[in-house]
């Protein structure tokens, strides 16, 4: 099993330990370091390091970070991506969150720099790792236009815009919240199999009520769409792993 999408430096001094009991249990992590609050990218790329090989990281600039407006931020991020542009596997997470995004000033910020993050995925030929929320339609036709690859995580969606992205290519990931968020199940119905990947977004979206979210819940997801469609385990196990490494190129 593969977790495409989790943030373990969030668990600080207990990442190693995360990191050392999800190896028990997956083949790889893709961890999307992205600049949060006082969760800075240079700090949590320092701290994840020595994992690197197991934890496939990806650099990116939270969507609810870039409603703050701040160039001197985003500056500093993008020289940090350029610098590391070899080591990644996608830039991301990048988007529009127009849920926490209110006023149009904010969503003015959050538009500019998500194009300014955007473009350099297209420079640097990178897919890209999309936060998209309440603006999934808009994130779809920018990355169309951008001619990028895509990974919609945590799609929460409508149906049919899922299918339309299967379509053209992308991927989207089903994550662990999959029996609390009604939109999440809808799609993992309908999706092709070769368009999913599983995450668990980890600490969020744990499956569990009021615990924090570990890599190798990604299995409960597994498990979830392997009894919602009727096929086995195996089966979608193999396949979401298969779906990871292609989209992420990942050497494991
Ligand atoms: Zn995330």
């Amino acid at each position: 099993m593969i977790d495409a999408h989790a943030h373990i430096e969030m668990f600080r001094g207990k990442a190693p330990e995360v990191v050392e009991e999800s190896r028990k249990h997956l083949k790889a992590v893709v961890d999307s370091i992205t600049e949060y609050r006082k969760f800075h990218v240079w700090k949590s790329w320092e701290l994840l390091k020595p994992y690197f090989g197991f934890v496939q990281p990806t650099l990116g600039y939270a969507p609810n970070e870039a409603r703050r407006g701040n160039w001197e931020k985003v500056k500093k991020v993008e020289a940090f991506i350029r610098e590391h542009a070899n080591e990644i596997v996608a830039l991301g997470e990048i988007g529009l969150d127009f849920h926490y995004a209110k006023t149009e000033g904010e969503r003015r910020s959050q538009r500019e720099i998500f194009h300014h993050f955007l473009n350099l995925a297209v420079e640097l030929n990178l897919p890209v790792v999309l936060h998209a929320r309440d603006a999934e339609r808009e994130v779809f036709e920018a990355i169309q236009r951008a001619g990028v690859r895509a990974y919609f995580h945590s799609y929460s969606g409508p149906k049919d815009l899922a299918l339309e992205i299967a379509e053209n290519g992308h991927i989207i990931g089903i994550n662990t919240g999959i029996d609390f968020i009604p939109a999440v199940r809808e799609v993992a119905e309908v999706l092709p199999l070769e368009s999913i990947v599983v995450e668990t977004d980890s600490p969020y979206m744990s499956p569990y009520r009021g615990e924090k979210n570990y890599p190798w819940n990604v299995e409960y997801a597994v498990r979830r769409i392997a009894e919602i469609r009727g096929l086995g385990f195996e089966e979608v196990e193999r396949a979401t792993e298969r779906n990871a490494i292609k989209f992420f190129g990942l050497k494991i």
